[in-house]
């Protein structure tokens, strides 16, 4: 392979881990929370033990990433880069989202400044509504200012805290709070 088709497969794989975060938020948005809410539901639930239904996300992306990488290594060098891309997405996934943010590892790190510590704030408030209805963030490599979401959240009334609020109202017959 020569210097320039290793340059130019290089760039397809960081095309590629950029476009995949489009994908995701399409993802979480639509399906996640969508029809396959059956499957993220306990990923907004308190975790029982190591594992979470969700996780079967993440296989069935590997499975998608091992799949192309067997392509890819008999002889299409591009469908070798998108699956090094799609790789690093996970990579890259899984340290903020499931290391950082929701501190899967044996260790603690909470970053309280620059572009991780907004990841890590903008997924909190995705967790910061109860269901699947509502809520904010769906993405993972580019976060919104938490000033944004936070407005947002408020505007719709949909917090956890104020959701109950709302139920607690209706029970005892009053009208909930009009957002
Ligand atoms: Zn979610
Ligand atoms: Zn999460």
């Amino acid at each position: 392979m020569s210097t320039l088709e290793f340059v130019g497969l290089a760039a397809v794989a960081i095309a590629v881990f950029l476009v995949m975060e489009g994908v995701a938020w399409a993802a979480h948005k639509y399906i996640m929370h969508g029809f396959g809410w059956g499957w993220h539901k306990s990923h907004h639930e308190e975790r029982e033990g190591i594992f979470e239904k969700n996780d079967l996300y993440a296989v069935v992306f590997s499975l998608i990433a091992i799949a192309l990488f067997v392509v890819g290594s008999n002889g299409h060098p591009l469908v070798f880069a998108v699956a090094v891309g799609i790789t690093l997405y996970g990579v890259f996934y899984f340290v903020v989202h499931d290391g950082l943010v929701h501190q899967r590892w044996p260790f603690r790190h909470i970053p309280h400044r620059g572009y991780a510590k907004r990841l890590v704030q903008a997924h909190r408030l995705h967790h910061a509504v109860e269901g699947k209805d509502g809520c904010v963030s769906f993405g993972f490599l580019y976060a919104p200012p938490v000033e944004r979401l936070s407005a947002d959240l408020r505007r719709r009334g949909t917090v956890a805290a104020e959701q109950r609020k709302g139920r607690d109202a209706e029970a005892s017959g009053a009208r909930p709070p009009v957002a």
